[in-house]
């Protein structure tokens, strides 16, 4: 029997339970369903906690607008909630005479992104608060800081719950059919079933383009590629060197193997960026040396044998190795025709930062849709 309900939300990940609450609180009787047996069970748990500023990506992208807006909207959420947070700050750092005028660059990106409180600072007045980093300058984010993600998904969980959404676990979504009166979605799983929805939210994460390709009546040259992308983690014995984030100037697929400290006070390096196939976490001890490199060019006295292997998360990506870093994809029905359906791609970093914000976009485009 198929059971009728106004929303289905597809994946428990941060993105899912912010747009799953979003659709709740707004009236629409809805239900999350998760693969899983766990919320956040992939990416969501699997990053750097970190809450970015929003001062690298394109001017007007998805990713700017959202992690500008969800910034804000996250620190406010944790506040209100007793959400465990740290604004600790972090330095992005030029360890060569090069790489300043990457800083300047950056700058100006932020700028045009409404970021405004980056400050540049010289090689002394970065010593003056960091003094076991190297470096020729920096630039110091204050409104950078780092979150407890999994505090934040369990807060997103119960507002979802309060306002009488239903999350079921062990539900993986098999495959669909899209109509003109609706969407019909049918589980795998130990208890299969079938709903007849009629909105659709896919945030299946690293799956979302697979499970895409699985709706008839979805037109498949709207679905994007898939490439993963994973970063590998390692974390430091002893105490942190430094007192807030450090970043390396950007590379092209990643920010860089970054410093991030975790509200345990646990100091942690990574991501770096390794292209794979499929999906594994095992991380290969073999990684460190080139960790103990990256490391050494902003913290030279980075002992032998401090590393060790930690975890890793892996990017959803929708460009190759080869190409230019894209930004998020949010498909509504003007994108791809099918009425009812939001299908959520790419959401790589900064989604954590901005899934409050995504949350807000994906309902707006449903009531722009309705009207
Ligand atoms: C290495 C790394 C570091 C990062 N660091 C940061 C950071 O510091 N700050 C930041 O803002 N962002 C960061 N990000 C990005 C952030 O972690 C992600 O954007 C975010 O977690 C994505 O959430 P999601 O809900 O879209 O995906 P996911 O967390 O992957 O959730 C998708 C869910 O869908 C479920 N699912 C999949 N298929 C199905 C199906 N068929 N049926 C039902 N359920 C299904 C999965 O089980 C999963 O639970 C990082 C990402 C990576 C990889």
């Amino acid at each position: 029997m198929t059971e009728k309900i106004d929303c289905v939300v597809i994946g428990a990940g941060v993105v899912g339970l912010a747009v799953a609450r979003h659709m709740a609180l707004s009236g629409r009787e809805t239900i999350l369903l998760e693969a899983e047996t766990l919320i956040g069970s992939h990416t969501s748990s699997r990053n750097s906690e970190v809450v970015h500023a929003g001062i690298y990506y394109p001017k007007g992208s998805l990713k700017a607008r959202f992690c500008v807006a969800g910034k804000t909207l996250l620190y406010r959420f944790c506040e209100e909630r007793g959400i465990s947070f740290n604004n600790c700050g972090k330095f992005i750092v030029a360890t060569n005479e090069a790489q300043v005028a990457t800083l300047q660059g950056i700058v100006g990106k932020a700028r045009d992104n409404g970021v405004n409180d980056l400050q540049f600072l010289t090689r002394e007045e970065a010593l003056a608060r960091e003094p076991n980093l190297h470096c020729v300058a920096a630039l110091n984010s204050p409104s950078t800081g780092v979150v407890d993600s999994h505090g934040f998904m369990l807060g997103l969980q119960g507002d979802f719950e309060a306002a009488g959404g239903m999350l079921a676990f062990g539900s993986p979504i098999a495959h669909a059919q899209c109509g003109a009166d609706g969407i019909t979605v049918h589980t795998g799983g130990a208890d299969a079933m079938a709903l007849h929805a009629d909105v659709v939210v896919n945030s299946a994460g690293l799956f979302a383009p697979d499970l895409a390709r699985k709706f008839a009546g979805l037109p498949p040259e709207t679905v994007p590629p898939t490439f993963y992308c994973k970063g590998n983690y390692y974390s430091l014995a002893g105490k942190s060197p430094f007192s807030r984030l450090i970043y390396p100037v950007p590379e092209a697929a990643g920010l860089g193997v970054h410093l991030t400290i975790d509200l345990g006070g646990q100091a942690r390096f990574g991501p770096d960026v390794e292209w794979v196939d499929s999906i594994d976490y095992e991380v290969d001890p073999r990684r460190a040396d080139s960790f103990y490199a990256a490391i050494r060019n902003y913290w030279p006295a980075l002992p032998d044998g401090a590393l060790m292997p930690g975890y890793s998360g892996i990017r959803p990506k929708l460009q190759g190795p080869s190409e230019p870093a894209g930004d998020f994809v949010v498909q509504g029905p003007r994108e791809h025709g099918v009425k009812g359906l939001v299908n959520l791609y790419g959401i790589e970093s900064p989604g954590l930062t901005s899934a409050l914000a995504i949350a807000e976009y994906v309902d707006q485009l449903l009531v722009e849709e309705a009207t």
